[in-house]
């Protein structure tokens, strides 16, 4: 199967309630770990390189191993730029084969995000590749405490519409609570998402697609593991499965993981070095770890996104 854009996975995801999952990778290991886990569930995926993540493996490496990786694997598979923070380097990536670019420009004034992300849309159409755009501030719940409106630095819904209209995104990150990072809500603090301000956007943007950043919950059972062989990541707590589950069913039709999946790799990665401390074949830790990605991707795509079986 050839790499796709995300248009008809998101068309068919919000149809039928689900999401599909965005998975952040740092190495090419990591990636197979990915795409073994979306074939054996048969899931649309998506698989996002921050920009450091693309100078660390190389641009090239990625186009080819996205390439080989789309002859070998059966499912559609999508590669995507997570927050490109310049159209320079939305074009660059459009030009080297990715079919999904995200333009961040959420930290700019609102008429300056809508002028970058315009351009990178312009470009990015002219060659077959869509764009994310983001508007709001995806920070943690625990930011917003002295803000008096009701929507606080989250994504206002009466701007969507302007938004989305002015830029001709193909969908769009918004900000309700979730947060980047292992450490998205404080010791004590209740998760939580603001589902109120999901509908508002949802009834303003009927059919269009929404994008959730910061969604990872942080398994229990991972962050044990990556602990228990010197890790050091006590408090860190996540978004609870079933509040994305909740919001996949809703407008959402991506959600992001990118801390669950280094604390999966690179948990095992300490167990297996620790429990093999005589052995110096790269496999030997290597391999259980990438195991192990693919093992919780297939877990996600069953159990949040609900796109097992979607391909
Ligand atoms: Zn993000």
């Amino acid at each position: 199967m050839a790499l796709t854009t995300t248009k008809e996975m998101f068309k068919k995801a919000y149809e039928g309630g689900y999401a599909i999952g965005a998975f952040n990778v740092d190495n090419i290991d990591v990636m197979q770990g990915v795409l073994a886990g979306a074939a054996g569930a048969r899931s649309p995926v998506i698989v996002a390189f921050s920009e450091g993540a693309l100078k660390f493996i190389h641009p090239a490496y990625v186009r080819a191993a996205a390439e080989a990786a789309a002859k070998e694997c059966d499912i559609p598979i999508a590669i995507h730029l997570d927050h490109g923070k310049s159209p320079e380097l939305c074009r660059a990536c459009v030009d080297n084969g990715f079919t999904s670019v995200m333009i961040d420009a959420s930290a700019q004034e609102f008429e300056q995000n809508i002028a970058l992300t315009k351009e990178v849309v312009a470009y990015a159409h002219d060659r077959g590749v869509v764009v994310e755009g983001e508007l709001g501030a995806i920070a943690g719940i625990e930011d917003d405490i002295n803000v008096d409106d009701k929507y606080g630095r989250f994504t206002h819904p009466d701007d969507v519409i302007e938004f989305v209209s002015r830029t001709g995104i193909d969908s769009l990150a918004i900000a309700i609570g979730t947060a980047h990072g292992a450490y998205k809500f404080k010791p004590g603090q209740k998760p939580q998402l603001r589902f109120d301000i999901l509908e508002e956007i949802q009834q303003k943007l009927p059919g269009f697609p929404l994008v959730l950043h910061g969604a990872s919950s942080v398994p229990r059972d991972r962050l044990d593991i990556f602990n228990k062989y010197g890790g050091q990541m006590p408090e860190a707590i996540g978004i609870p499965e079933e509040m994305l589950r909740r919001a996949a069913s809703m407008a959402v039709c991506k959600i992001n993981v990118g801390t669950d999946i280094r604390v999966c790799y690179f948990g095992e990665l300490r167990r297996r070095l620790a429990e093999n401390p005589s052995k110096f074949d790269g496999r030997t830790f290597l391999g259980p770890a990438r195991d192990a990605v693919a093992e919780m991707v297939a877990d996600k795509i069953t159990n949040v996104m609900g796109s097992a079986g979607k391909a």
